[in-house]
């Protein structure tokens, strides 16, 4: 049973305190802390409500390591479980090796004044992690995070050599509005209108975003649905981690509606990242956008549809070609009644609570920086199915039709 201070009252911030306060035998006490400390006194107050667990909360500035290094000295963690924003993973890092605590996040390192996420940065701390005996898991989301996991469980159990990954991210929700993003819009639309970038023989291939899309019919009868490929994070983790892989790439599902807004915010200048003066003020258009835009964590009581996200693994076993598909389907209003939150939120709050407890439980506990995938899959699918997002494995013969 060990402390954890969570950092980040957000969407995901308010359902991985709730999956923890569901395990007072793991989490023996949780602190919550944000840059806005009403919303962590909102969160627990529903958590205290729901399940009789006392949360205490702070307020912290996650871009200030003295700050941060002071509330973890007064909080005295376990570990820090980060769900604030990219932006603050290495001030966090530096505060959890000046005061010796572990770590984890869901989302890599991202400067605020360029729109690029790389784990260069992070990794650069593995020699610093390693040499203080502290560990820190990095990305423990869904995706990445139970992706990571998924790749790593099939190519353990299903194959001799894993050869195609297709990482698929279908959201079947709809929320009723015009435009919303299902999480940070900053972080969300910095990362939706990236170059697209995926690994084929031995390097990172460019190509516009949005620029190449296919059809696919989920299983379970979640619906057929158009699918983009993009760039997405645990492409560099996997490429360098398995090595055997000739291709990757990921894809996310887009309706329409959400596409055309996109693509007239863009015409008009509204997601740019550099500042505009107006009325003698200087003003971020994306973060101006964020403040216009419905918050994250207000959808769950309007989303209605299920999410749908896997990974298509094509490779070779005892000589033959097969697939395999490992999935989680979930329904957006189940996690609503749950946890108040919609599913995208819930999906990353539930492997980010499994990743922390497999580190107290000692199941993944070991110094250095790690992706999920370097670590044993086996006991967080368990996990995963256990508390709330049900792994499913579709098994066929040869490669299918999906394109690789
Ligand atoms: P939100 O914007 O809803 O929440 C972010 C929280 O972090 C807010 O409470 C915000 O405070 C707080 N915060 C921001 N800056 C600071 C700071 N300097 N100091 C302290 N607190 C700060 O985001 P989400 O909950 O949607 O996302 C949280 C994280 O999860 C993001 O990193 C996102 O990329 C990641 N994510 C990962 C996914 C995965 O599958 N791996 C999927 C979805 C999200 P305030 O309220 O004051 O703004």
């Amino acid at each position: 049973m060990k402390k954890v201070l969570i950092i980040g009252a957000g969407g995901v911030g308010g359902v991985v305190v709730a999956k923890c306060a569901q395990l007072s035998n793991v989490f023996s006490e949780i602190v919550l802390a944000s840059r806005t400390e009403s919303k962590c006194i909102a969160i627990a107050k529903q958590v205290k409500q729901n399940y009789g667990v006392t949360v205490e909360t702070a307020q912290v500035d996650a871009d200030n390591v003295p700050e941060l290094v002071e509330l973890i000295h007064k909080v005295q963690p376990f570990m820090v479980i980060n769900v604030a924003l990219p932006y603050q993973d290495l001030t966090i890092m530096d505060a959890c090796l000046e005061t010796g605590v572990h770590y984890l996040d869901t989302a890599n390192y991202e400067p605020k004044d360029e729109a690029k996420f790389e784990y260069s940065w992070q990794w650069a701390y593995q020699d610093r992690f390693r040499d203080a005996g502290l560990m820190a898991l990095l990305g423990s989301g869904f995706d990445p995070g139970a992706t990571s996991v998924f790749t790593a469980y099939a190519a353990k159990h299903y194959f001799d050599e894993i050869q195609y990954l297709d990482i698929i991210d279908v959201n079947g929700g709809d929320h009723g509005y015009p435009f919303a993003t299902n999480f940070n819009p900053e972080i969300n639309i910095r990362e939706v209108t990236a170059e697209c970038r995926h690994w084929e023989n031995g390097e990172f291939v460019t190509t516009p975003a949005m620029s190449k899309s296919q059809s696919f019919t989920c299983p379970d009868n979640v619906g057929t649905y158009n699918i983009y490929r993009m760039y997405h994070e645990e492409l560099e983790s996997l490429a360098k981690n398995f090595p055997s892989l000739k291709k990757a790439q990921f894809w996310m599902s887009f309706g329409d509606a959400y596409l055309k807004h996109l693509e007239v915010l863009g015409n008009v200048g509204m997601i740019g990242i550099e500042p505009v003066e107006f009325n003698g003020q200087q003003i971020i258009p994306i973060q101006f956008l964020k403040k216009l835009l419905p918050d994250p964590s207000t959808l769950g009581p309007r989303t209605k549809g299920e999410i749908c996200i896997g990974c298509l693994v094509k490779g070779i076993k005892d000589g033959q070609k097969k697939s395999v598909f490992v999935y989680t389907v979930k329904d957006h209003q189940d996690c609503y009644k749950e946890v108040q939150s919609q599913a995208i939120s819930y999906s990353t709050g539930v492997p980010c609570m499994v990743g922390a407890k497999m580190m107290i439980e000692g199941h993944w506990l070991k110094a250095g920086v790690w992706n999920l995938e370097e670590l044993n899959p086996d006991p967080f699918i368990k996990d995963l199915d256990k508390y709330g997002m049900p792994v499913r494995v579709i098994e066929q013969d040869g490669w299918g039709d999906l394109e690789v």
